[in-house]
C-alpha cells in the first residue's frame, strides 16, 4: 500500500543477521524503544503496516502488541545513512515498553542541567511569574511590594537599574553586567505587567522594524 524504495538486502546487518530500528512516536517524536528485525520481521512490518521484530531472547518473530495490544502502525521507515540501523516513525498503541511506560527510555545514566535557557521562553515565564504575582499575591514577594507601592515606585526601579546597567558597564568583571541587566529586564517586566504590555506586543514591534 505504499511504495518501498529500499529493500532488505540493501540494509547491513550485524554479526546476527540483524538490523536495529530505533522506534519514535510519529506525533510527539519521543523516542520509544530499539528492537531488532530480520528478514521475515522486515517484510511482515512493511507489508502489515505493523512493526514486527524478531526477538532475541525468544528467538522468533514478534508481532509488537500481539499479546499486549500496543501495536505499532507504521508510518515511515528510513534507514541511516551506512543503511546499518532503521528509523520507525510509528503511531503507538498504548505503551511502547511491555512495563507499561509510554518509552523504554526511563533509566537515566547521567545528564547535563537541563535548564531551558532558550530567550523567549524564560522571558514568557519570568513574565507569567510576574503576572500570577498580581493576581496572587504572596507574602513576601518582592514584586507584590512593588505592585502595592504603585508605578511610581516600579518607574524609579527601572531608572535605578538602568543607571547599575551603566555603572556595571564600566568594570572589567563581566559578571556585574549580566546581573545588572537581568535586574533591569526583570524590573521592565513588572512594569510590563503593571501597564499590560505583553512580550508579544514587544517582540513584534522589534520584528518589524
Ligand atoms: P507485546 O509485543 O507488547 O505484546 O509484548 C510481548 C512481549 O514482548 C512482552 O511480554 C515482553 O517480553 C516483550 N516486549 C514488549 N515490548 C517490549 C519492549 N519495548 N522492549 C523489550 N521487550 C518488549
Ligand atoms: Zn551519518
Ligand atoms: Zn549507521
Ligand atoms: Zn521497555
Amino acid at each position: 500500500f505504499w511504495e518501498q524504495k529500499l529493500s532488505w538486502s540493501d540494509l547491513k546487518k550485524n554479526s546476527d543477521g540483524l538490523v536495529p530500528a530505533v522506534v519514535q512516536d510519529a506525533a510527539t517524536d519521543e523516542v520509544l524503544m530499539l528492537a531488532y528485525m530480520n528478514e521475515t520481521s522486515f517484510q511482515k512490518t512493511v507489508e502489515s503496516g505493523r512493526m514486527t521484530y524478531f526477538s532475541r531472547s525468544r528467538q522468533s518473530l514478534w508481532l509488537k502488541g500481539e499479546t499486549s495490544g500496543h501495536f505499532q502502525y507504521v508510518k515511515s521507515l528510513t534507514a541511516d545513512c551506512d543503511f546499518d540501523t532503521l528509523l520507525a516513525k510509528v503511531h503507538q498503541v498504548g505503551a511502547a515498553c511491555h512495563t507499561g511506560a509510554r518509552s523504554c527510555f526511563f533509566n537515566e545514566v547521567v545528564k547535563k542541567d537541563d535548564r531551558n535557557t532558550n530567550p523567549n521562553k524564560v522571558f514568557e515565564e519570568v513574565y507569567q511569574v510576574i503576572l500570577d504575582r498580581k493576581l496572587h499575591p504572596r507574602e513576601g514577594s518582592y514584586t507584590n511590594y512593588l505592585f502595592d507601592k504603585g508605578i511610581d515606585k516600579i518607574l524609579k526601579k527601572v531608572g535605578e537599574e538602568a543607571t547599575e546597567i551603566v555603572i556595571a558597564a564600566k568594570n572589567p568583571d563581566p559578571e556585574e553586567i549580566i546581573y545588572e541587566i537581568s535586574d533591569f529586564l526583570y524590573h521592565v517586566m513588572v512594569l510590563m505587567a503593571e501597564k499590560g504590555v505583553t512580550w508579544e506586543e514587544i517582540t513584534r514591534e522589534l520584528a518589524n522594524r
